[in-house]
Order: structure tokens, then sequence, then C-alpha cells
């Protein structure tokens, strides 16, 4: 672990190493730098996350080099945790996405899931399982940190910890941790809807799923992005921006009944947020705002993107009150309304309005094992 500063199935902690050195028969040795093995993959880790990130603060007592990290959050708040694989095959390939895209998307998943509750990130912990072909090719390696600590950076989230440990495959795996804060009893939640409430969504739709297709189809484009792309709407599948400040805006203004983030996909993430909320939901297809690299695609896979692309990073929430046009100066779209649940449980929950048509909506965004 980078915190403990230890690892399966060996556990080592940094002061056992420093001890060992110091207390040998054989004079101390000047320190020498390892530039393979697990123990120096440790240290990468380690300088890139006293360099990138605080290691204390006023919540964060004690980050990386314990075998604890000590966080304290303020008087009258909670904490809330969420956990996202990436894995490489899975989430993320190594021949197609830059890595510092995948360090970037690996935070960025946790963040929005933050983002969705009104929380402000409070620290990340990081685990790793490393190829052993990658232990010495660093470039992968070191851009995926890259990337991961310059988005934690921007919204001052410490990597307070983690594990490393060898692969058994060929692909790297990641596990991200984040835990945020909230004051008590205030966390937004997919489960606060009700009929009359409208519907809202934060920036643009079918971005990610339109620049995946690029991406996968053109991999060479994509290949010397640099950290100066990763801010922005430019790259909505490559450097997604969590809606922290508005989701925290929400929270705070007392504006949002429900919220989600939509990570699977629009039509899946709203009937998250319906079963949740025992509602039904009604879109109006005129209003979803489609991002502008949804125009590369066909009318069908531009409606797809929209409606089940995952992985957007947007807050769709609900409100019954008056709903300012930006937050945190993302715009914010009225897209449809809360109904009243369906009859019976079997009846499908939600539908949408084309050209004065009522169709049903049917879950179709991402679903693992299915
Ligand atoms: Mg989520």
């Amino acid at each position: 672990m980078l915190n403990p500063v230890t690892s399966s199935p060996r556990s080592q902690s940094a002061s056992s190493l420093t001890k060992r050195a110091d207390t040998g028969l054989r004079p101390p040795q000047p320190p020498q730098t390892r530039t393979t093995g697990e123990l120096a993959v440790i240290d990468r880790i380690r300088a890139a996350a006293a360099a990138a990130t605080p290691r204390s603060s006023s919540t964060l007592r004690l980050g990386i080099g314990d075998d604890c990290a000590i966080l304290r959050p303020h008087p009258r708040h909670e904490i809330v945790v969420t956990t996202d694989f990436s894995l490489e095959g899975r989430h993320f390939r190594r021949d197609t996405h830059p890595p510092f895209a995948i360090g970037h998307r690996t935070l960025a998943r946790g963040l929005s899931d933050l983002a969705a509750m009104g929380a402000a990130p409070l620290a990340a912990f990081l685990s790793l399982a490393i190829p052993r072909s990658l232990a010495r090719n660093t470039k992968l390696l070191d851009g995926f940190l890259d990337g991961l600590l310059a988005l934690a950076a921007r919204h001052n989230v410490p990597l307070a910890g983690g594990d490393t440990s060898e692969s058994p495959s060929d692909h790297l795996l990641a596990d991200i941790v984040l835990l945020g804060t909230v004051p008590q009893g205030k966390a937004l939640r997919r489960s606060g809807a009700r009929p009359g409430d409208h519907l809202y969504v934060t920036g643009a739709l079918g971005g990610a799923a339109a620049e995946l297709a690029d991406v996968l189809a053109h991999p060479r484009r994509f290949r010397n992005l640099t950290p100066l792309d990763a801010t922005g709407p430019t790259h909505p599948h490559l450097f997604p921006e969590p809606r922290l400040a508005v989701g925290q805006a929400l929270l705070r203004r007392g504006i949002a009944t429900a919220c989600i983030d939509v990570s699977d996909g629009l039509s899946t993430d709203l009937h998250h947020l319906c079963q949740a909320s025992t509602v039904a939901a009604e879109l109006d297809i005129a209003l979803l705002p489609a991002h502008p690299l949804t125009a590369t695609l066909d009318d069908a896979n531009q409606m797809a993107a929209i409606l089940h692309g995952g992985e957007d990073y947007e807050l769709l929430f609900t409100a019954r009150t008056r709903v300012p046009r930006s937050i945190a100066g993302v715009p914010i779209t009225h897209i449809g309304r809360i109904l009243a649940p369906p009859a019976s449980a079997a009846a499908p929950r939600m539908s949408i309005l084309a050209e004065g048509t009522r169709f049903t909506l049917e879950p179709q965004g991402w679903e693992h094992l299915r």
C-alpha cells in the first residue's frame, strides 16, 4: 500500500525499510534510487502525489506515509464514499487512449459521484495492479499519474493513500476510492424526486460517446494531446469535467430535490432516479442539449449518443423551484418533468415526447454483465 506503504503479499513499511538500512552490521550505505520494482513504483507515486496535492490540510491530517491516513471532517458534516474500477480492456485501451487521459478519467469518475451527492472532496485513494511489462516502461504509468494528479490539483483533492500490486495479467487495473463531505443530512440523493418536479441536466449530452467513436477509429489523432487539452469541453470522453461546483451549489442553495450523475447514459441514469424516487418521468426530445461533437454522427447514432451514450458525467437533477440558466459557469437545461408512478410496477417509467407524440423510453445505456 501507499498508505500504509506496504503491499500484498509481502508487507513492508517505510519505517521498517529505514531501520533495516540503519541497523545492519555493515556501515550505512548511501541511499540508492531504485528504478524498477514495486517500491520504485510506490516512490514515484509518492513523489508525484507530494508535488501535486497537499499532504495535509484542515481535513486531511495525515496523507501517504503511515499505516493509515487520518481525516478530520468539519463538525456537523457526514462522509460520503465512492469507489470505481478503471480496467484496461474494459474502461480504456492502452493502444488508443493517451496515458494522461486514462489517469484523468480514473479520478473524474469518482469525483463525478461526489458531485452527484453535492459533496466536497476530502481525499482520494488509488489502488493499482501493474503488469510486470509496465514496471520498466514507465511512460504509461507516469502519464497516468500526471493526468490523475493534474485533475486532483485542480479540485484540491489530496491523494492520501492506496495500494500497489503486480497485475496477474498484462492489464493495468486501477481502483479509485473518493471520500467527500456534506453537511449532515443534506446530501443530494436519487430518491427525492416527486411528481410535478422538473428535470434538468448540466452541460451537453452525447459528446463522450461521439468522441469515443472517433478515438477508436482514429487513435493517432489523439496521441499527442497535452495537459492543456484536459480543460474545457473539447474532449468529453478523454477529459470529462466532473461538475463538483454545480453539485455543491445545488445542495447549498437548496435547488435540487434529487440528483444523479450521467455515467451510464441518460436513459439508464434517469431510470435509476425514477426507481429510487418511485416516480415516472417524461423527456422532451426537442429540449435535450446535444454536444457539438454529436453532429459528426448520423441522425440515429446522434440520438442514441444523447439518450444512451454513457460517461458524459453531467448532473441530472430534479427541482421544484426556479432554476438558473447556468450554475458555476455551467449551462443548465430543462429537459422534462417528473410524473406520478405507473399503476403497475411492470409498466414503463419513462416516456419521451417527439413532435407531439409520446414514446416509451427504455433504459438502454451501459450495463456490465448484460
Ligand atoms: Mg454515479
